[in-house]
């Protein structure tokens, strides 16, 4: 079988091996419940609390203000609905941005069904929010801001610690959806000034159906998986102690590597940009060129469609993707891409290539030569583009 060049790390990366070694003892015969008082639930119970230390070690919190969940979206969950829950003697409003994941934007919307009120700041035509645009919508109502720390399709990297001044100087709960950070850059949550804080741990090389979320001591939020007494009460549920450890083990390796590989994977981001915008004509890096991710490209082609892009580089043996794992299969543009102003047949077009620490410099040129022709070929094919 060929070699399959990986290029979806936004979506999930591969289990690194060294994480997959820590689990296996509690995927087979350390398999206590980790509330058990006998030696096997003590073990289990044992590597949960190491594991959480181990995160809070990367957030720079306290092992105390982490909750363990089943991944991103039930952390953002939690946040939204839990904070709304416990604040709503002092007002109804949220503020959000309009190219939040929908994660965020889902449960924004099931808000305002249930009586709330929600701001959807836009952003600029490299995705980026204006602090002073969040400033300008706290009313006396308002309860919560929710802003992500980078978007997961163009890559912009948010001011999320001016927003965070600008939450905390009015003891408003401010709500940080960091999915696509954690691992790959700095997530101090003291620097960033947040109140809670949401994240995966598939994202950062460690196992799916598990993440946590920040909880800042003395911010309130009502719980949110009712049952028995885990997370100190806060959230029910069995502990998934194999995924747990996976993603404590993650987070000691994301500490240990990030500035490696920040460093290694930004050269490879910015030859393949340069590549692509020097070997194809007609088409534009979607999202700041500074203020990115390390691993992101996102680029819209003229006249092409992005589920053809991707087929075809299937065929050519590299994963990537159009628009974010989570919309595609639908056909409606990305809200990404139309909030930064592209237009509904523009926005078909896009192409999201997101690296990761195993990808090679042989990596980057396959892809630089495969895609000028592939583009091509879909232009020669396309009523849509004219030379
Ligand atoms: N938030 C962001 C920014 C994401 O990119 C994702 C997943 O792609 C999520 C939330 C949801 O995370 P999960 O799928 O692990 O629940």
């Amino acid at each position: 079988m060929n070699k399959i060049v990986y290029m979806d790390h936004a979506a999930t990366t591969a289990l690194d091996p060294k994480v997959l070694e820590v689990m296996m003892p509690y995927l087979t015969y350390e398999y206590g419940n980790a509330g058990g008082i006998y030696s096997l639930g003590r073990n289990a119970g044992e590597a949960v609390h190491v594991a959480r230390a181990q995160l809070a070690n990367l957030l720079n919190s306290t092992p105390d203000e982490i909750y363990f969940t089943s991944g991103g979206t039930e952390s953002d969950n939690w946040a939204i609905k839990g904070v709304c829950d416990a604040r709503k003697k002092y007002g109804n409003h949220i503020i959000t941005t309009a190219i939040e994941h929908h994660a965020v934007l889902e449960t924004c919307k099931y808000m305002e069904k249930h009586g709330y009120e929600v701001t959807y700041i836009p952003v600029d035509e490299n995705g980026l929010v204006n602090p002073k645009d969040i400033e300008q919508a706290i009313t006396d109502k308002t309860i919560l801001v929710t802003c992500m720390h980078a978007n997961n399709e163009i890559g912009t990297i948010e001011p999320v610690e001016e927003i965070g001044k600008i939450c905390n100087d009015r003891h408003i709960h401010f709500h940080v959806d960091a999915v696509q950070t954690t691992g790959h850059i700095e997530v101090d949550v003291e620097r960033i000034g947040c109140n809670s804080l949401a994240l995966s741990s598939h994202k950062f090389y460690g196992p799916k159906g598990v993440g946590a979320m920040y909880l800042k001591k003395g911010s309130v939020c009502t719980n949110f998986m009712l049952g028995g007494g885990q997370e100190n009460n806060r959230r029910a549920s069995t502990h998934n102690v194999a995924g747990i450890v996976g993603l404590g083990k993650a987070s000691e390796l994301a500490l240990l590597n990030m500035n490696e590989e920040y460093n290694q994977t930004i050269i490879l981001r910015d030859k393949l940009i340069k590549t692509i915008e020097e070997t194809i004509p007609d088409c534009k890096l979607n999202g700041d060129r500074v203020k990115r991710l390390p691993n992101n490209i996102n680029f819209i082609f003229k006249g092409i469609e992005g589920e053809s892009l991707i087929l075809f580089l299937d065929m050519a043996g590299v994963c990537a993707s159009s628009g974010s794992a989570c919309t595609s299969g639908s056909l409606d543009p990305s809200h990404v891409l139309l909030a930064i102003g592209l237009k509904h047949e523009e926005a078909h077009g896009s192409l999201r290539l997101t690296l990761g620490k195993d990808n090679t410099e042989e990596d980057i040129n396959l892809v630089a030569e495969k895609l000028p022709g592939i583009v091509n070929r879909l232009r020669e094919m396309s009523p849509l583009y004219n030379k």
